[in-house]
């Protein structure tokens, strides 16, 4: 296994691997697993890494989790990196890609996270494992749960989670809570209940939720035969799955495997934009949005969790946060179902919206390498897409009522 440390990000602590760790016990800062990236590149190397196929675990010898471990694997990652020529025509772009993260077991980046996270769980000896959730973050855990044979306790703000996650939650076998209030609520509750009751947190606080993320970039590079892309669009939630890319980004380059890093722009909601208004006014401090408030529920987030990685991330990679509302993002997911046959949750079409916003602000050069990063499926949501779409019309079961509605014969 490659040698690694658990830092915090702001005073550099050093923490212990053997026992859960959430937040620096001396500043309270967010944790991250430092590597080495030359000792990865060399074990990725010497055990022939690129003759594997693409998945999360291609890319083991990069991950911190022991070897003797048992994986528990969904057969994550390896998601499709798609050159989108209609849209490259309809935007006036060159070279446009969407890495659609919606084709991972359950639909969603977040089991790239999971698939770590939940191994880890098992490295630690740990029984119960627990997330908040917006929905997808519990729909992945309560598979992964289930696949390695841990209780599983999920949060979920009442009445706000789409219904494909619900299913696949309640389906899992996941002890499913509705809390009274919203998802930041339910992550403060998190975060005090894993030390109280000894459960295994994976939201993306947990560093290892992101190792298993920061694949999503190696994998990126790979699909483009080695080379990096110019600029890359993603949707900011907590923040957790920008900084991932940031990180594996810049793995991937320090370990010679590429040369250079993307800008990253990330993508929030207007009613949710707690990020976005930092770049906006220069600040660095978060004031968090009390109520807040999007058709993209991946991304109704008030409080992200990982503000301060993620702004770091942004702005070293040279890039910045901004936001688009709601009517942007519904005709960017109706763009990429009806120009490229790609069909995202609305927070899956945050990223493109993202791209349009700043095609029209002149903000992005027209040629570059652009990937969006479109992070679940839009069968997620079955509700939002059918309220955005026009209705099946009842004819009467005759050629003569098809030929009508039709409009007669077609050349
Ligand atoms: C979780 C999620 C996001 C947000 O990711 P963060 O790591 O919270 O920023 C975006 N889109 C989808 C579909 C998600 O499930
Ligand atoms: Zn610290």
């Amino acid at each position: 296994m490659v040698s690694y440390e658990i830092r915090c990000i702001e005073c550099g602590q050093v923490h212990e691997t053997d026992r859960p760790a959430y937040a620096c016990s001396s500043c309270g800062d967010l944790l991250e697993a430092v590597i080495d990236e030359d000792e990865a590149a060399q074990l990725l190397e010497e055990n022939e890494y690129d003759s594997r196929p693409l998945s999360v675990w291609r890319y083991r010898e990069a991950i911190p989790v022991e070897e003797e471990t048992r994986v528990v694997s969904l057969m994550e990652g390896g998601t499709p990196l798609i050159r989108c020529r209609r849209l490259e025509e309809e935007l006036g772009v060159k070279n446009l890609w969407i890495k659609f993260e919606g084709t991972n077991p359950t639909g969603s980046f977040k089991d790239r996270g999971m698939t770590v996270g939940v191994t880890k769980a098992l490295e630690l000896g740990m029984k119960v494992v627990t997330c908040a959730s917006t929905g997808n973050t519990s729909a992945s855990l309560a598979a992964y749960a289930a696949l390695a044979d841990l209780d599983c306790v999920v949060l979920i703000p009442e009445g706000k989670i789409a219904l494909g996650k619900l299913a696949q939650a309640m389906m899992h076998g996941a002890d499913v809570l509705a809390i009274k209030g919203n998802f930041d609520q339910a992550m403060d509750l998190v975060m005090r209940a894993s030390d109280d009751l000894g459960m295994y947190v994976l939201n993306s606080v947990n560093p290892f939720r992101i190792e298993g993320q920061k694949t999503a970039a190696y994998e990126i590079c790979d699909q483009l035969g080695g080379t990096t892309p110019e600029v890359l669009y993603i949707p900011v939630g907590n923040g957790g799955n920008s900084s991932a890319y940031w990180k594996g980004f810049k793995e991937y380059d320090t370990m010679d495997m590429v040369s250079g890093c993307p800008s990253i722009r990330g993508v929030q909601a207007d009613g949710a934009a707690p990020i976005a208004a930092m770049f906006e006014e220069n600040s660095t401090e978060l004031t968090p949005v009390e109520t807040p408030d999007t058709v993209a529920t991946a991304i109704r987030i008030g409080n992200p969790a990982n503000w301060t990685k993620t702004v770091r991330a942004l702005r070293e990679s040279g890039g910045a946060a901004f936001s688009v509302p709601d009517e942007e993002i519904l005709e960017a997911q109706k763009f990429m179902a009806r120009l490229e046959g790609i069909f995202p949750e609305p927070a899956g079409a945050a990223a493109l919206a993202g791209l349009m916003r700043d095609l029209e602000e002149d903000l992005v050069d027209r040629s570059s390498l652009i990937v969006c990063v479109s992070t679940g499926h839009g069968l997620k949501d079955p509700d939002t897409a059918i309220s955005q779409s026009v209705r099946p019309r009842a004819i009467d079961p005759t050629m003569e009522a098809l030929s009508r509605v039709l409009g007669g014969p077609k050349e």
